[in-house]
C-alpha cells in the first residue's frame, strides 16, 4: 500500500479517494489515472501517485517505481482504445513549466497525423551561453 501522508489532501487526492468524481480508466494500490476534464485530445489522460506529492523529486521511490508502470499500462490502453499511433508523455514540473495543479501528475495525450501539435522539444528554446561541458559539469556538482 502506499505510505500515508494523510496531513496533506488536495483535490487529486479527493478524487483518488473517490471523495471527488472522476472518469477513471485505470487503478491499483499506488497509482490512479482518469480523464483529463479539459483534454488536449480525445483520450488525454492523467496519471497520478495517490500519495500526495507536488512533483516527482518529492515523490518516495516506491511510489516513483509504481507510477511509470502506471503510465506504461495507461499508455498501452490508450493506443489501444483510441487507435492512436503515437503519445506525448509528459509533466509540468513546477509553475514555470505550467504546473497548475500542485499534486504530480503525468500526461498521457495520444497523438494522431496532422493533430497540429508537436514535439516536447519545441515547448521552449532557450539557448545556452555555456558550452555542453560546463552545462554537465554543473549538473554532475549535485548528487541524486
Ligand atoms: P497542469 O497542472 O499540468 O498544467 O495541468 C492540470 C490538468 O488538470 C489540466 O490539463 C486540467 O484540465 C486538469 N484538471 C484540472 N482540474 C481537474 C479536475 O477537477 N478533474 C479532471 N479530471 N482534470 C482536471
Ligand atoms: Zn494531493
Amino acid at each position: 500500500m502506499p505510505s500515508a501522508n494523510k496531513d496533506q489532501k488536495c483535490f487529486f487526492c479527493k478524487i483518488a479517494e473517490k471523495e471527488a468524481p472522476a472518469r477513471i480508466v485505470y487503478e491499483d494500490d499506488f497509482a490512479i489515472a482518469f480523464l483529463d476534464i479539459s483534454p488536449s485530445a480525445p483520450g488525454h489522460v492523467l496519471v497520478i501517485p495517490k500519495f500526495h506529492a507536488k512533483n516527482l523529486v518529492d515523490l518516495p521511490e516506491k511510489e516513483t517505481g509504481a507510477l511509470f508502470l502506471a503510465v506504461r499500462g495507461v499508455a498501452k490502453m490508450i493506443i489501444g482504445g483510441m487507435a492512436a499511433p503515437g503519445l506525448t508523455i509528459g509533466i509540468n514540473h513546477g509553475e514555470v513549466s505550467g504546473q497548475v495543479v500542485g499534486h504530480l501528475h503525468v500526461h498521457v495525450i495520444p497523438r494522431f497525423e496532422g493533430d497540429g501539435g508537436a514535439s516536447i522539444q519545441s515547448l521552449v528554446r532557450n539557448v545556452s551561453e555555456e558550452t555542453l561541458d560546463e552545462v554537465k559539469g554543473k549538473i554532475l556538482k549535485i548528487k541524486s
